[in-house]
């Protein structure tokens, strides 16, 4: 990882307005003022419960929205208003690799179709011969033999399935992917080569990954930094080994304690069990003041009238929350 940033996000904000019962309109805060960022050659881990808004900020990142406010910068260029042209040549240097890769690769078409989308779309190589060969270049880099070209994807295992997508997203030569739950619909058998394939993958050709999962005993493993989203915010954010040690946010505290102790029991930080209650607040009605004071065990009057700011409490470590406010 250099000190190099690759993406930074300024009080990004993405609202979907909904339709509810009765025909009336509702804005969705999917997410909801997020600044972080990205170094080149890192692995950034976003975690949260379903439905925090981690995949609509993943995909904003790729400008896959308009956006609603703030900005991205993206390599030293702003790219939070690209359209036409200049979009499509941003989207060649960011792609995705998708959760469940059965529903992202075209049943009806070959896997040397699909893997030659992105060149006819991008209009590179222009022979057949040409896009042949970076097909075979890319099934080698990803481990999948030649002979599952001309398969369909019905015809594949899952973790097969999710290499054509890790080609597919290497195809255009990226700078960055977001790897929105890569291994979740996998066997666990199969999660480790998938992890091990991507860190390889990310060594040789120096790719900076935003790994979204909402799984913290996964990302703990393979990100530098992680950042804790919740309610289309983030609560917490801090290098991979501190989080783990120092986790200060409630929330994170209890996504920590929550993993369960497979090992010697020595890692584990939180020494009691902290039970989250109640379900995540709809994204179209966010509690006013702190997002998570309805389900907080240390919540305060105030915390039901003021929003807590996302402070650094030490060196590369921040959290939002009142209990660790800096007084002046
Ligand atoms: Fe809990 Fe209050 Fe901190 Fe929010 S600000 S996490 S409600 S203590």
């Amino acid at each position: 990882m250099s000190n190099e940033v690759l993406l930074q996000a300024q009080d990004v904000r993405q609202y979907f307005t909904v339709k509810k019962e009765r025909g009336q309109k509702a804005t969705l805060y999917a997410v909801d003022g997020v600044t972080l960022s990205i170094y080149k050659g890192e692995t950034f881990g976003l975690v949260g419960e379903s439905g925090c808004g981690k995949s609509t900020l993943g995909k904003t990142f790729l400008r896959l929205y308009p956006l609603t406010g703030g900005k991205i910068v993206f390599d030293g260029k702003d790219i939070s208003r690209l359209r036409g042209k200049e979009l499509k040549e941003f989207r060649c240097k960011s792609q995705m690799i998708f959760q469940d890769p059965s529903s992202c690769l075209n049943p009806r078409r070959k896997i040397e179709v699909i893997l030659s989308e992105p060149f006819i779309i991008h209009g590179l190589y222009n022979t057949k011969e040409e896009r042949r060969r970076r097909i075979l270049e890319l099934c080698d880099m990803v481990g999948l033999s030649s002979a599952y070209l001309e398969r369909y994807p019905h015809e594949m295992s899952g973790g097969q399935k999710q290499r054509v997508g890790i080609a597919r997203a290497l195809a255009l030569n990226p700078q960055l992917i977001i790897c929105d739950e890569p291994v979740s619909a996998l066997d666990v058998s199969i999660q480790a080569q998938v992890i091990n394939l991507l860190e390889d993958l990310q060594k040789q050709l120096n790719l900076t990954y935003l790994f979204i999962s909402h799984n913290l005993s996964v990302v703990k493993h393979c990100c530098q930094r992680i950042g804790v989203m919740y309610l289309g915010k983030i609560v917490e954010l801090a290098s991979a080994e501190r989080l783990y040690q120092n986790a200060m946010h409630p929330y994170t505290q209890a996504l920590i304690s929550a993993i369960p102790v497979i090992d010697d029991g020595s890692e584990r930080p939180i020494p009691q069990q902290i039970v989250l209650s109640g379900d995540l607040p709809s994204p179209t009605s966010p509690p006013v003041g702190c997002a998570f004071h309805t389900r907080c065990p240390h919540a305060m009057e105030r915390c039901g009238k003021e929003r807590p700011t996302l402070q650094e409490v030490e060196p590369g470590h921040f959290v939002s929350c009142f209990l660790y406010e800096q007084i002046p």
